[in-house]
């Protein structure tokens, strides 16, 4: 894969940094270099695309993360958008129904939103105070 300097600079903040990035924070991040958010935003669709990024949209805003390793997907905790990996399993939850419609699939995705532990805690006592 040959990089450009923006793409090169784009994969290096996702490789040290592993947090779910929006656009304006990559855009943030490479404050003094001449990086227009519409280049950024056009590769982040180009890392999407070869499959280097994946995105999640949380309350109206896309996030990209490194996808790192093996197959596998990920539980987003909305409030603190920590990302804990989960195994696949979509193929042997899919088997019967792959028969059924004789259906070819080519690729899947499948993303788990929710609290982590602790915020999940501070969501309890966010409901008790508030009755
Ligand atoms: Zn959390
Ligand atoms: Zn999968």
């Amino acid at each position: 894969m040959r990089l450009t300097h923006s793409r090169k600079l784009v994969l290096d903040i996702f490789q040290n940094d592993n947090a779910l990035l929006c656009a304006e924070d990559i855009n943030k991040k490479l404050s003094g270099e001449a990086i227009d958010l519409s280049t950024i935003y056009r590769t982040l669709e180009y890392f999407t695309n070869k499959d280097i990024l994946g995105k999640s949209t949380i309350d109206k805003v896309t996030y990209y993360y490194l996808k790192e390793g093996d197959h596998h997907h990920y539980m987003i905790c909305t409030d603190c958008l920590v990302r804990l990996p989960i195994e696949c399993e979509i193929d042997k939850m899919l088997h019967k129904n792959i028969k059924q419609y004789k259906f070819k699939v080519t690729s899947h995705d499948l993303t788990i939103y929710g609290y982590c532990t602790d915020c999940a805690k501070n969501h309890k006592e966010h409901r008790k105070s508030h009755g």
